[in-house]
């Protein structure tokens, strides 16, 4: 429906419009009566709906309608899935619509940089174009059903600790390449229709009062359409929240913030015209909420839960697998053990909190698939409630195991070790579980762990058991999925979007997490994930991307449309993988970029393209990767843009980013116009290095008393001299030229060369 915001808006009084900027109360915007403005109502997400009915929290505290619960976002992000989260979303949207919800507060795009971050299960990756991927698709799912969703918590907010005072301290190249690029390919793509800021500083802001966040950097540099809303409680002080881009704060603040923005514009200090601007925004997003509600809507409960177990079995990892242990047979003993299959951990704690519409048991849907072949036993081992060591527990589970063909034991993280609000300090599972796996493999050769965790544990007992299933928070249905996997009704896909490391002190932010006081130091920049990994060459416990599968896959003729390109174009890069395996399967293929030589430091690889592909046994197929600009750029921060570097880049193709399965070349031509000006420090070897310079300085230095040997001149400590002259600043060839070149020659050298438009990427 058309309307003219603009003079609605001018019929609002000043009181009216600061009131618009906050919320009614925990969950809804206010509406004005008299001018047909409407409340709606906004909650959470991301992997359910969380719509409480009387009592209010941000905690997950108080009960909410029941909702599907689908696998957390960790557990989403190992499908490497768009398609599939899209489905999710499109679930979610239906569940919203049913409800009345206006706005999903989700997805959330953190980059997981230390595996201890509390909130690291409702986060994808450590890698930010999976992450922005992967929430575009579930932005474009939920929006696709006309429910808006909130892309939080923008920004550089990865970790629990101190989350409401601490301050994120992050380079600027850091922030853009890792930190923000996950925002901002999802806000590009999919335009979420709000945008909500973290609770912590950025480099000294608020991030709910930091103009160069929500005003420069989101919405005139990437052209976001909606509007900021507050984490709730994020506000610091209100009228600069407004100024720098923040249209609404929730929950209510009963009036205070509201005040504040009308004492703002009285005194002159917040222009009437920007609150203009932030109650437009709002008032946009208001009526597309209220134009796009389908009154009656209702969803189906059944059709979400079993595309709840679609997902799950989707996002499962299987880790190891020795001597194909899995899929079990029909047939046999098996023992079950651990009380983490009967008590599930299939979601997180915290405001993500989703009161299910149903909850699968593990161990009778381990029975329904296994059939009634199989004579499944249970034990406890362990009291999920606490670490301490039960040796009766013990001696039973042990007992059961030796009796067995096989045992399954379901271990991983308790809520008490993992939720929003805190951080774990270490990466351990509790030791009553790690040890009943020991306890367990003394007595039985094949042993299958399947764990229920967030996100990555030290698995110091791994070398004894056969196979390792990593569950994650599976989700409602989570029960079903694990059962499908392990007797091979379906076949794992699932793959890592983070890595597991060895040990915690391997993770790159280890000596800078969670900082000092309030302020964190992002010291180990753009080295995130496995950019650090590889570059340090410390093999992880299992590397980013890795996941088993029943079938195996083989990769060939990796080509491209163009050997060179200009950094305006796109490319085209194919690849060929069939299903070589008795067994159908899907494969997610990765394609990473490397460029070859720079002049700023960048990591080994990077992920560019990645795709997931259903095969039948024997069945092959194409791929298509199409990359662009950004797929070779790295971040200038002189030239506060993304630049590519003219030069050779290697395209790696694999399953994992350990297993590089082929690898092409591609020649990029930069089409940034660099002018780039030279002065009296300016070094030779610097100016040899640009071929818009580099006769000069030859000719130059012929008259000095440094020629410059010729690169293949054998001559004795040629090598010696031209390495030395590399470094000398121009200042120096004239004071040791003894006379032969002045300052005042030098100077009307550098006017001439700098005369040149030089752009050393011609
Ligand atoms: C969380 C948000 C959530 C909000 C509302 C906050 O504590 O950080 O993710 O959407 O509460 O529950």
């Amino acid at each position: 429906m058309e309307r003219d915001l603009k003079q609605l808006i001018a019929q609002m009084t000043l009181e009216e419009k600061a009131g618009l900027c906050s919320g009614l109360d925990f969950w809804h915007t206010k509406g004005i009566e008299r001018l047909g403005i409407p409340s709606v109502m906004v909650t959470d997400g991301p992997h359910g709906l969380r719509k409480q009915k009387a009592s209010a929290d941000h905690l997950g505290l108080f009960d909410s309608v029941p909702a599907t619960c689908f696998p957390s976002a960790a557990g989403l992000a190992s499908s490497w899935d768009r398609d599939l989260i899209r489905q999710v979303g499109i679930a979610l949207g239906e569940e919203c619509q049913a409800e009345e919800v206006a706005v999903l507060l989700g997805p959330g795009a953190n980059i997981k940089r230390s595996p201890l971050c509390g909130r690291n299960f409702e986060y994808f990756s450590e890698d930010p174009y999976l992450s922005s991927e992967l929430a575009a698709a579930h932005i474009e799912g939920v929006q696709s059903q006309g429910v808006g969703t909130s892309l939080k918590h923008f920004a550089a907010n990865n970790q629990e600790h101190r989350r409401m005072t601490g301050d994120s301290v992050v380079d600027e190249r850091t922030l853009r390449e890792i930190y923000l690029a996950s925002f901002e390919g999802a806000v590009k793509k999919a335009q979420p229709w709000t945008v909500m800021c973290s609770y912590n500083k950025v480099n000294g802001t608020f991030a709910s009062e930091n103009p160069k966040l929500l005003t420069d950097i989101l919405k005139d540099e990437w052209g976001h359409e909606g509007f900021v809303v507050s984490d709730w409680g994020a506000v610091n002080e209100r009228a600069d929240g407004l100024a720098a881009g923040l249209e609404l704060e929730m929950p209510s603040s009963n009036g205070s913030g509201d005040r504040k923005i009308v004492e703002a514009v009285r005194s002159g200090k917040l222009p009437e015209e920007k609150l203009d601007a932030a109650v437009e925004r709002l008032l946009n997003i208001i009526f597309r909420a209220v134009d796009a509600r389908k009154p009656g809507a209702t969803f189906d409960a059944d059709a979400h839960h079993r595309l709840a177990r679609e997902v799950a079995r989707e996002c499962m990892v299987l880790l190891k697998n020795d001597d194909h242990l899995l899929p079990l047979a029909k047939s046999g003993k098996i023992a079950v053990i651990g009380e983490l299959a009967e008590q599930s951990r299939f979601q997180g704690g915290g405001s993500s909190h989703v009161n299910p519409t149903k909850l699968e048991n593990i161990r009778e849907e381990l029975a329904g698939v296994a059939g009634p072949a199989v004579l499944i036993s249970y034990s406890q081992g362990y009291a999920l409630a606490n670490d301490d060591i039960d040796d009766n527990l013990f001696r039973e589970a042990a007992e059961a195991a030796r009796q067995a063909d096989v045992a399954i034991v379901f271990a991983g993280l308790p809520e008490r070790y993992e939720s929003e609000g805190f951080d774990r300090t270490h990466l351990r599972i509790p030791d009553n579980q790690a040890k009943l796996i020991e306890a367990v493999a003394a007595v039985q050769g094949n042993v299958v762990v399947v764990l229920s965790n967030g996100a990555p544990v030290e698995m110091p007992w791994i070398g004894k058991t056969k196979a390792v299933l990593e569950a994650y928070l599976g989700g409602q249905a989570l029960g079903g999925a694990i059962a499908d996997l392990l007797f091979g009704v379906a076949s794992p896909c699932g793959k890592l979007a983070e890595t597991f490391p060895v040990r915690l002190e391997h993770n790159p932010s280890y000596l800078n997490f969670p900082g000092e006081g309030d302020r964190v130091e992002y010291r180990e920049g753009i080295f995130v994930g496995y950019r650090y990994y590889d570059a340090k060459r410390i093999a992880p416990l299992f590397p980013f991307g890795h996941g088993l599968s029943y079938t195996s896959f083989e990769y060939r003729n990796l080509e491209t449309d163009h050997s060179i390109i200009d950094d305006t174009e796109t490319v085209n890069a194919t690849v060929r993988v069939k299903n070589v395996g008795n067994r159908a399967g899907k494969e997610i293929v990765q394609l990473y970029v490397r460029d070859a030589e720079s002049s700023v430091i960048r990591p080994e690889k990077e992920l560019k393209g990645f795709a997931k592909v259903e095969l039948q046994p024997g069945e092959e197929k194409e791929i298509i990767f199409t990359l662009n600009k950004r797929s070779f750029a790295f971040y200038d921060v002189a030239l506060k843009d993304w630049r590519v570097e003219t030069g050779e880049f290697e395209l790696l193709v694999g399953s994992s980013s350990a297993d590089i399965r082929l690898s092409g070349t591609l020649a990029v031509r930069s089409k940034t116009n660099l002018e780039r000006r030279y002065d009296r420090n300016s070094t030779v070897g610097d100016l040899l290095a640009d071929p818009a310079a580099s006769v000069a300085i030859e000719e130059l230095m012929k008259n000095s008393p440094f020629p410059l040997p010729a690169e293949d001149s054998d001559e004795e400590g040629a090598e010696m001299m031209a390495a030395f002259a590399k470094y000398l600043p121009l200042r120096a060839v004239v004071a040791f030229s003894g006379g032969a070149l002045t300052d005042e020659a030098l100077d009307a050298w550098l006017d001439k060369l700098n005369k040149v438009k030089v752009d050393k990427n011609i």
